[in-house]
């Protein structure tokens, strides 16, 4: 399966994406002393990104704690929330149909979180000066016969390195040129998010069940809401990191680091024609899931009614389709830019994380002579390939469970989740890894 050997002697790598995967990566491979380049498209650490919450799991945790400098780690924990520790599934008029109890504690590594996406950029970025190159658009990469790889930009200019990653993110340019067999489909489902901040007016407003942790409604019309807060830290741990870096210290950043509240509403395509024109605005959109949850329990309408119109935005929901190994080459690929899946079980960014622990950690291997970097990246993608697509094929389950099943296959699926929520021991041998990936 390996094109070729490499010489050990030291490697550059350039990076594609300097998103969750990309920056971890980065940092992993600065930490061994292995050159890298990240490039990415937007022209600026706060461009495009929505300022979303990411649960990041006890696995993701320990990738960042093992690529991280320890004082960008404790940064990280210092910006991020509570995690996904009390987990419920509910129906649209908030009845519990099961609980899940995450494991892990109060762990500096081992713990579950949940971070601002925005924040964690920034606290990723920290560390990185003179590594990342912003406004670079990768258009196409062509591999030299002296073995280097040259990445083209849309600016016009190339840079070249002899490994390149593609990390970025579920429409990967690099991957359609170097696996264009390898598809990423439409689910048929759609996700409209938004969010307002928990202050003491609107907190109050919020049923308490809501405010507790990271809920799931499973509505019967072949819809669903992810509801969850975000509270970060205000104990003395943060107060002593105030000064570090720029993610809380830099004002684009103030407002990313107070509490908020966040929901995604998920639907059918088919059954929501009015999102299919070529750009409904953000009030159309908030309009549309107002009216689609108006028999829901009054406490979730009141989180639509809440959002900031200018936070609301819709996203389709895609996955990528499990593909075969393929041979192993100068050019790989890392997080949703090979396996990219729908957001039910909150994990995507936790294997783009791990992804980036294992690629760094074999390259280091490289780098110190103890393989060569094409049996590094080999090593690297037969483990990838079994727990990637794993995620990818749960996390289409996940939303099948909550958004596609009809009649009487949802009833089931309810009344199995209330008999386990009724029978600890069952409950923990069904769910008991879920939300650890
Ligand atoms: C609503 C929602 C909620 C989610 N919640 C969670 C969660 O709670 N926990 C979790 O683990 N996962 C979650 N995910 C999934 C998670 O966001 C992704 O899996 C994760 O961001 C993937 O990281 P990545 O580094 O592979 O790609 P990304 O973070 O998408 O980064 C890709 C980067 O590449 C850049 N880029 C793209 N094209 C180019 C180009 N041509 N040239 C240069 N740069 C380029 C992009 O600008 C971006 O910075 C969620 C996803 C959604 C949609």
């Amino acid at each position: 399966m390996m094109e070729q050997t490499m010489s050990n002697s030291s490697f550059h790598v350039g990076i594609i994406g300097a998103g969750t995967g990309g920056l971890c990566l980065a940092h992993g491979l600065r930490k061994a002393g292995v050159g890298v380049t990240v490039y990415e498209r937007d022209r600026h650490p706060t461009d495009r990104l929505q300022g979303y919450r990411l649960h990041i799991s006890p696995n993701g945790s320990r990738a960042l704690h093992e690529c991280l400098p320890p004082d960008v780690f404790r940064h990280f924990v210092a910006t991020c929330g509570a995690g996904n520790d009390d987990f419920k599934f509910l129906t649209e008029k908030m009845e519990q149909l099961l609980a899940i109890e995450t494991e892990g504690g109060s762990d500096a590594v081992d713990s579950h979180r949940s971070a601002s996406r925005l924040v964690l950029r920034q606290v990723l970025l920290e560390g990185l000066d003179g590594m990342v190159e912003f406004g670079k658009t990768f258009t196409r990469y062509e591999e030299t016969d002296t073995g280097e790889i040259v990445a083209h930009f849309e600016d016009g200019t190339s840079a070249s390195a002899d490994i390149l990653v593609a990390a970025d993110g579920g429409g990967s340019r690099v991957r359609r040129q170097f696996l264009p067999d390898a598809p990423r489909v439409d689910t048929g489902v759609f996700g409209i998010a938004g969010k307002f901040p928990l202050t003491e007016a609107t907190a109050p407003q919020v049923p308490a069940e809501l405010l507790a942790g990271p809920r799931l409604v499973m509505a019967r019309d072949q819809s669903g809401m992810f509801v969850a807060p975000q509270r970060f830290g205000h104990g003395p741990e943060r107060s002593a990191d105030a000064g570090h870096g720029s993610a809380r210290s830099g004002d684009p950043f103030a407002e990313e680091s107070e509490d908020y509240m966040m929901w995604g509403y998920s639907g059918l395509w088919e059954t929501a024609d009015v999102l299919s024109k070529p750009a409904p605005s953000r009030e159309e959109l908030q309009d549309f899931v107002r009216e689609r949850t108006a028999s829901w329990h009054p406490g979730l309408q009141k989180l639509v009614e809440l959002a900031d119109p200018a936070t609301v935005t819709l996203f389709d929901i895609k996955t990528s389709v499990p593909i075969d190994p393929w041979p192993t080459k100068r050019i790989t690929l890392i997080g949703d830019a090979i396996h990219s899946m729908t957001p039910f079980r909150g994990i995507g960014a936790n294997m783009a994380l791990r992804d980036a622990s294992l690629l760094a950690k074999n390259l280091a291997a490289a780098a110190h002579g103890e393989r060569t970097p094409i049996e590094a990246i080999h090593a690297y993608e037969a483990a990838m390939i079994g727990y990637g697509f794993a995620a990818v094929r749960s996390s289409l389950k996940a939303m099948e469970l909550a958004i596609t099943k009809r009649g009487i296959s949802f009833a089931l699926t309810k009344a199995a989740y209330r008999v386990f929520d009724a029978v600890p021991p069952l409950k923990r041998w069904a769910f008991g890894g879920l939300g650890n990936a």
